[in-house]
């Protein structure tokens, strides 16, 4: 299932449920239905890591979760990127490109918020970890970030 890793992918930003993922201190990125869509029909739902980067922005890691959208009662998916970094303002209607390198773990229903918190934190720690081994560093050097076309370049 894994097959399909890494996966580029770009697309804007827009606004999701509202789930409040910011107040937890974890905002994650939506990408469009677009964008979702395009996406292999096969890949796992579940927790990945990988590598992000904002408009010209620089390279950042990320942890990213593929679930399944309650705007669409669950038959479709949403992919949703919490970029390891910290920004000054939020980036609606920005181009993010992601690079998804590995799985973390399968979507779970947690007991309590503070559970769930504490899930999320333990996978930015696992997605921090994995991300400093070589062979996952070189793909923040990848062309896909770096080369004119694609990133949108504004001088
Ligand atoms: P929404 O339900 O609209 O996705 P969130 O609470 O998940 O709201 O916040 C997501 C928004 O927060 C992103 O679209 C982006 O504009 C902003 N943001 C700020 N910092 C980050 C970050 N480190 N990672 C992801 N999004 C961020
Ligand atoms: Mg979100």
């Amino acid at each position: 299932a894994m097959r399909h890793l890494p996966y580029f992918c770009r697309g804007e930003v827009v606004k999701g449920f509202g789930r409040g993922s910011k107040e937890l201190g974890i905002p994650t990125a939506n990408f469009s239905e677009q964008v979702v869509e395009s996406f292999p029909s096969d890949i796992p739902t579940g927790i990945y890591y990988g590598w992000a980067c904002v408009g010209n922005g620089d390279v950042h890691k990320m942890v990213l979760s593929i679930g399944w959208n309650p705007f669409y009662k669950n038959t479709k998916k949403s992919v949703e990127t919490h970029i390891i970094h910290t920004f000054k303002e939020d980036f609606y209607g920005e181009i993010l490109s992601i690079a998804i390198i590995g799985y973390i773990r399968p979507e779970k229903n947690f007991d309590s918020l503070d559970a769930l918190i504490l899930a999320i934190q333990e996978d930015i720690e696992e997605a921090k970890r994995q991300l400093d081994l070589p062979e996952h560093l070189k793909l923040k050097e990848d062309n896909f970030f770096h080369l004119p076309g694609g990133k949108i370049v504004n001088n």
